[in-house]
């Protein structure tokens, strides 16, 4: 029988209560939601709940449950702190809502806004349910700079194009100050009734235990997302314009997770930027943030984006369904270093460097030619920082069947690309061990060495020939859509 958080009856069970439902804001700072409980003059519950089930398209993967588990156990510590319980629930959430309003006489339910197209329409069934009941609801921006639906182009269209996206969400764009940590509140500290405990949701892996390898990289939760941005302004920030594309050099801010689960918002890190002296690098990680913004953006407005091409004409394009080829990728076994390091860095760590990302995502759709959906559903299981919206726009991008997408026809090559962003082969190397003593002029080529490795694996594809083949059929896509 799983340990249970026992309770006995709250001595405010009968008060009316304000509950905050923490979705991907997982964070007490700066949490416009949770503040606004805070402030509500009634006592406050958190909730979570791991609303997944068959009506849901997109069950977390492997690699976003053990984020998630890490980062709940962290909420959890911090909301006690301030005498909040974190109550969490697995389920379907109207039911659970439905069900927890009743129990803790709750009239007040907070929240900060999702923007994927089944939770916008899940929470306004919600709201307007609650709504019936009198119970009051509120909504609040805790993810985004600017919420897709305050931006549009002049003729009222969404935007297609980043530069003019940016332009115009950076001219709209007020970053208030950071709202302060609630002070603890007097009661409740107790939950009336049985609650699952956290590792009742049953987020790990247990047999085998494949993500060993994270915990010594990642601190999931509040305290590791501040960790992470001030290590990332005391140290990579003042090379980021140059040094941004080196798998090789701890180069970027590796803020992706605690981003997408809201341990830290983009206002935070937008402050912390900006109160940097403004120069290029500033204005490269910015653009960054920007990137996510609009990836928001186009889910919000193209709701499809996940798993259709944005460019119809895309779905004329002669994909291969190729499944020796697609598991060569996803374990690293391709022959192509850079591409292998990659994809056995994501599976050691449940993160990929964003260049070789769009390097061993080319590999797949213009090398191999397998649909950008087969690599975006193995990024979705694998990458902590999976987000449906980043993944889908990044991987539509890469394709070229995205909005304001790099053209079919630039086709990486992972051996210059290689020999350009990991000129010394330390990436290489650290995670393609069979290849730790090939000398550096091969070590993006070692089938052209005098001594071949016998350890791991000649190209699956020859470059010139895989290169040829995407083009032609590029060249043979009906001409209107080009
Ligand atoms: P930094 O360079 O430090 O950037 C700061 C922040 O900006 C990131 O944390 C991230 O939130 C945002 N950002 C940076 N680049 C992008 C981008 N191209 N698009 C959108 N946001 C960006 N990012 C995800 O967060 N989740 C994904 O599921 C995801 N899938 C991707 C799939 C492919 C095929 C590719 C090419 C990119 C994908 N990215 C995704 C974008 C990018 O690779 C990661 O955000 C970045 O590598 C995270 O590392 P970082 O935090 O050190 O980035």
């Amino acid at each position: 029988m799983p340990a249970r958080q026992r309770t006995s009856a709250s001595p405010s069970a009968n008060l009316s209560a304000t509950l905050v439902w923490f979705r991907q804001d997982l964070r007490c700072f700066d949490n416009p939601a949770f503040a606004q409980a805070m402030a509500s003059g009634q006592p406050v519950y958190a909730l979570y709940i791991l609303d997944q089930g068959p009506h849901d398209p997109h069950p977390l993967g492997g690699a976003s449950k053990w984020w998630l588990h890490h980062s709940l156990a962290r909420l959890q510590a911090d909301l006690a702190q301030l005498n909040v319980p974190l109550i969490v629930q697995a389920g379907s959430a109207e039911p659970v809502l439905a069900d927890l309003v009743e129990q803790l006489s709750i009239s007040k339910v907070f929240w900060n806004r999702l923007y994927e197209p089944h939770a916008i329409s899940r929470d306004a069934r919600i709201k307007a349910d609650l709504k019936a009941r009198l119970i009051e609801v509120q909504s609040h921006n805790a993810q985004l700079l600017v919420e897709p639906f305050t931006l549009a182009t002049k003729g009222g269209t969404p935007f297609k194009v980043f530069t003019r996206f940016w332009e115009a969400a950076r001219a709209q764009l007020t970053i208030d100050p950071p709202l302060p940590l609630p002070k603890p509140q007097l009661g409740p500290n107790k939950i009336s009734g049985e609650f699952p405990a956290l590792a009742d949701l049953h987020l790990l892996p247990v047999r085998p235990n494949w993500a060993s390898g994270f915990e010594t990289v990642w601190q999931p939760g509040e305290a590791g997302a501040q960790a992470a941005l001030d290590r990332f302004i005391g140290s990579a920030l003042p090379h980021y314009a140059a040094e941004r594309d080196r798998p090789d050099r701890p180069s970027t801010s590796r803020l992706s997770a605690h981003l997408h689960f809201g341990e830290i918002g983009p206002r935070q890190v937008y402050r912390a930027v900006t109160a940097q002296i403004p120069d290029r690098n500033a204005d490269k990680l910015l653009a960054e943030l920007g990137w996510r913004e609009f990836a928001h953006h186009l889910l919000y407005h193209f709701p499809d984006l996940s798993h259709k091409s944005l460019r119809p004409e895309f779905d004329h394009f002669p994909w291969e369904e190729d499944p020796p080829a697609l598991t060569a990728w996803c374990k690293g076994l391709t022959g192509y270093p850079i591409v292998d390091a990659g994809m056995r860095e994501l599976w050691d760590t449940g993160w990929m460097h964003n260049r070789v990302r769009m390097v061993a995502a080319s590999f797949l759709v213009k090398h191999l030619m397998v649909p950008w959906q087969r690599g975006a559903a193995w990024f979705w299981d694998t990458l902590v920082d999976a987000d449906l919206a980043n993944n889908a726009a990044s991987w539509q991008w890469v394709a070229g069947s995205g909005a304001d997408a790099a053209p079919y026809f630039r086709i990486f090559n992972p051996i210059l690309q290689g020999e350009k962003f990991d000129p010394e082969g330390h990436y290489v190397r650290q995670w393609v061990p069979e290849l730790r003593d090939m000398p550096n002029g091969f070590i993006h080529k070692p089938w052209e060495a005098p001594i071949p490795p016998s350890h791991y694996p000649p190209p699956i594809i020859d470059h010139g020939a895989a290169r040829a083949r995407a083009l032609s059929a590029f060249a043979a896509l009906p001409k209107t859509s080009k």
